[in-house]
């Protein structure tokens, strides 16, 4: 066993996380409906590949405090990988609404749909499989492999770069190929041939609950013999940053279109660029002339009452600014939905303008 994987695994058995909803031992009444193949490893219940799969795509952006509820909600609604592939796109995106990063639930569904047609509904257990789903990249496979079936495979999402990063001090940023490989190779030097699942497990805990982003608690680490950033007290330089780039900012206006009975007139948006999915205002360049030009053509009778408070939505490259403006239809009834009766995934933003509402 290696410098880590050794102190780690003696550390996780007393103080890892050991009941989360998607571990192997949780039991809930409806948790035990789902599909999947039973696994090898683990003792007691044996991990639910689904229930892993799920968590591991609901983690790749979110922190298990946020995931937990979402995760709950997700399988009470689809108990079992069947469930997910029958499910309609739009069930799928509600439920997922407010976690965002749509394309995580667009390629969930479709993965579920390829696992019933090409695996009659098992998923998987074969890496290379694994990865050809949507939405699947090489550390998520591992990770679901190695804990649902105790496969030996090394992984490297967030938490372990940041560890691995400190510990041996590696140079650059993360999002630089040449320092990703760098990490890959000290991940698979790390990995142990023995109790994998519970050493993927436990170097994601290490970084989620010790080796946090901002002031890590070296004093309680289990590795912090052989830590390099913590014997030259440089943990806070690792990982090195990204280097900077000022983000764009652009700018829309999105037309909130409501009718004599108060209700509001939502659209699917395509399922490919933001968003892509959900329901949201009808939107348009932030111009004066392109306003009144969409809202003419949406309802010649139609009049601008009120503009709301500008929104600022930030995605990875870019800053979004949205200037909400209620619109009065005076004809228009078809399309229109009672706020309070919506059934469908809305992104994070149109969820404040609808509070705002209300
Ligand atoms: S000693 Fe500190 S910096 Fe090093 S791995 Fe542990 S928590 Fe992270």
């Amino acid at each position: 066993m290696s410098s880590i994987s050794k102190p780690l695994l003696q550390w996780f058995d007393q103080h890892g996380r050991h009941s989360l909803p998607w571990q192997a031992n949780y039991s809930t009444g409806d948790l035990q409906q789902s599909s999947g193949r039973s696994p090898q490893g683990g003792q007691g219940n044996p991990a639910n590949i689904y229930h892993v799969w799920l968590s591991e795509i609901m983690l790749q952006q979110t922190q298990v405090s946020t995931v937990i509820d979402y995760f709950n909600n997700f399988i009470h609604h689809f108990p079992s990988l069947t469930a997910l592939a029958d499910a309609s796109e739009d069930n799928v995106l509600a439920q997922w609404a407010g976690l965002g990063y749509y394309a995580r639930a667009r390629n969930l569904h479709k993965s579920a749909k390829i696992i019933m047609q090409d695996y009659q509904g098992v998923f998987p257990d074969n890496i290379e499989q694994v990865v050809a789903l949507p939405g699947i990249g090489e550390s998520t496979a591992g990770a679901i492999l190695s804990i649902s079936h105790n496969q030996n495979h090394a992984i490297l999402d967030g938490n372990v770069k940041r560890v691995l990063s400190r510990y041996h001090q590696v140079k650059g940023h993360y999002g630089q190929a040449q320092t990703l490989k760098q990490l890959w190779v000290l991940a698979k030097q790390h990995t142990p041939n023995t109790r994998n699942n519970d050493y993927t497990q436990a170097i994601m805990d290490l970084g989620a609950t010790l080796c946090t982003r901002s002031n890590p608690d070296c004093g309680r680490c289990p590795v912090q013999q052989g830590c390099q950033a913590y014997q030259h007290n440089t943990q806070a330089e690792y990982p090195n940053p990204k280097p900077k780039k000022n983000k764009p900012s652009r700018s829309i206006a999105m037309l909130i279109y409501q009718n004599k009975q108060g209700q509001i007139y939502l659209e699917k948006r395509p399922s490919k660029g933001i968003w892509g999915g959900l329901w949201s205002f009808v939107e348009c360049k932030d111009s004066s002339q392109d306003i009144m030009r969409t809202i003419q053509q949406f309802d010649a009778s139609a009049h601008i009452n009120k503009m709301l408070k500008p929104i600022k939505h930030s995605f990875t490259h870019y800053h979004l600014i949205i200037n909400p403006i209620i619109v009065d239809c005076l004809e228009q009834t078809h399309g229109f939905q009672s706020i309070n009766q919506l059934k469908v995934g809305v992104p994070t933003p149109v969820n404040k303008i609808l509070a705002q509402l209300d």
